[in-house]
């Protein structure tokens, strides 16, 4: 796992470059586990169960940590044995049949214990990936669906309250950037009721948060949902209007690519196209006003205007 230090504002990157990525990671996630599955994660590991100060033992505190994370992570019969050296990134884990694997933690981490488990939870979901045999091409892609399965199923939190600045340095563990996890971890707290807002340490790992849930907050006003807002309305009734306009033409909408909408004419007529706002399967509803469609892969129910 990458480590960015350094001097404030120099090392972090922000915004959403990876989001198509990590939606993508999502629907994979859902498509590898099943709606059913996701539900067993339903508790996120508590702030209690991964605390580690520096006056406890070293050995014992990263035993119990990664206990809490493998359990977290449902993966019961897995031993994490981790040891500390020199080196350039956070951690790394080899992966290999198990049950024990080998994770190595920066030697930093001796002497900054309050995010040994952040960096754990990374490892250990590289674990738990390698053993439901889902990956993405590229090493980068890889890293970003690790990220993003890491805070779905409820440890990723402990990444972005890694994530700190002050008025001399920074410090930022994983690869989605702060605000892309915050944007995962509201992803989960909308499906699981929570509220991560409450877990923080970090002000910059919070005020991140908040920005990440604002854009998933969109992601569930977009048209033809009824909850779309009224220039998202008047855009979907103009794209709709020129669909009607010319049968020949195909994939007319508009949006990002994670939000789009598109509309295919079939011989019984109009529908319409839209990833769902939970999982980014696409679902597919003919247009004809209202209709309560219900996504095949995660089963949330949408209530659309088409
Ligand atoms: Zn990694
Ligand atoms: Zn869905």
């Amino acid at each position: 796992m990458t480590d960015r230090r350094g001097a404030n504002g120099s090392a972090v990157v922000h915004g959403y470059p990876h989001l198509d990525t990590a939606r993508a990671a999502i629907t994979a996630l859902y498509r590898r586990l099943s709606d059913e599955g996701i539900h067993q994660y339903d508790t996120s590991v508590a702030p209690a169960d991964v605390a580690f100060a520096d006056h406890d033992d070293l050995h014992l505190g990263v035993q119990r940590v990664a206990r809490a994370l493998v359990q977290q992570l449902h993966l019961p019969d897995a031993r994490m044995i981790v040891s500390f050296r020199e080196m350039e990134h956070a951690a790394s884990v080899e992966l290999t049949a198990g049950p024990e694997y080998f994770i190595e933690l920066n030697d930093r981490f001796r002497t900054h214990r309050r995010d040994i488990g952040a960096a754990l939870a990374h490892e250990i979901t590289h674990v738990l990936l390698h053993r439901l045999g889902l990956s993405f091409p590229g090493t980068r892609d890889n890293e970003i669906l690790t990220d993003t399965v890491t805070t779905y199923l409820g440890a990723g939190w402990l990444l972005l309250d890694a994530f700190r600045e002050d008025r001399d340095s920074s410090q930022k563990l994983g690869y989605l950037t702060p605000e892309e996890f915050g944007y995962v971890l509201a992803k989960r707290a909308m499906v699981f009721n929570e509220d991560p807002g409450i877990w923080f340490t970090s002000p910059q790992g919070y005020t991140a948060y908040t920005k990440g849930k604002a854009q998933a907050v969109r992601d569930e006003q977009q048209p033809p949902l009824t909850t779309a807002g009224w220039s998202g309305r008047h855009r979907y009734a103009k794209d709709r209007r020129y669909a009607l306009d010319h049968p020949g033409g195909s994939g007319s909408g508009s949006g990002d690519a994670g939000r789009a909408y598109g509309f295919e004419r079939l011989a019984d007529g109009l529908r319409v196209s839209f990833a769902c706002p939970t999982c980014f399967q696409r679902i597919r509803v003919p247009v004809r006003g209202r209709v309560r469609a219900r996504c095949q892969l995660c089963h949330t129910v949408l209530d659309c205007d088409t």
